[in-house]
């Protein structure tokens, strides 16, 4: 089974991650958890061209277009390397981030098309999608106040996006979710992490059954 957590920064998805992995471990599953970009030596390497941005370049950085392809650069590794493989095997693949934080980010957030961004995860990932796609969703302010505590200095983050870029964000995973509904789970991340992931753990619900 292949879960994806989603949302924006401050969501509380890496939290989740953890929590439901040590959820399915008690049964007793072989769990998987990677992130994204990320998850691979190569697709690290890309992550930290992206966080760290083009080098001595006090622009913006990359062409949208340029950033969608390194995104789905990053996950075609991923997917081939460490997904794939953990899928045939059985064990279940508990990832922080897929195909949807690109549709969301270089989509709703950069501009970019759904259509061109699905070609690209077409080509480099074979349209590899989860089986559920839970999308922790949480208000402005909750957000920035977890980002207040976890402040690293910004090299966590993409830099340079405004509030108008993360409120299209959200509203691209908001419709992604109503347009794709028996993909994919809403779930308010406003809460306490334990109250978060009792959501969490009711969405599965169906996949442990079966
Ligand atoms: O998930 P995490 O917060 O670690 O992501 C690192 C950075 O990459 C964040 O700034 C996130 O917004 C950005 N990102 C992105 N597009 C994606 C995935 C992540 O802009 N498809």
């Amino acid at each position: 089974r292949f879960i994806a957590l989603e949302g924006g920064e401050g969501a509380g998805k890496s939290t989740q991650a953890r929590l439901l992995a040590d959820a399915l471990r008690a049964r007793g599953v072989e769990v998987v958890v990677t992130r994204e970009p990320g998850g691979t030596p190569g697709a690290e390497a890309i992550r930290k061209l992206l966080l760290e941005g083009v080098p001595d370049d006090a622009g913006p950085g990359w062409n949208p277009r340029a950033e969608a392809l390194l995104f789905a650069a990053a996950r075609s590794d991923h997917v081939e390397r460490l997904i794939k493989p953990a899928l045939a095997r059985g064990a279940w693949v508990v990832c922080d981030r897929f195909l949807d934080s690109s549709r969301a980010y270089q989509g709703g957030g950069g501009g970019l098309s759904d259509a061109d961004i699905v070609a690209l995860h077409a080509i480099g990932s074979e349209g590899l999608l989860p089986d559920l796609t839970l999308l922790i969703e949480v208000t402005p302010d909750v957000a920035a106040q977890r980002l207040a505590l976890r402040d690293t200095g910004g090299t966590d983050r993409i830099g340079g996006r405004d509030t108008s870029y993360h409120a299209r964000v959200a509203q691209a995973f908001a419709s992604l979710a109503e347009s794709e509904p028996d993909r994919f789970v809403r779930i308010d991340g406003n809460r306490t992490p334990e109250a978060t992931q009792a959501g969490v753990l009711a969405a599965l619900a169906p996949l442990l059954d079966s």
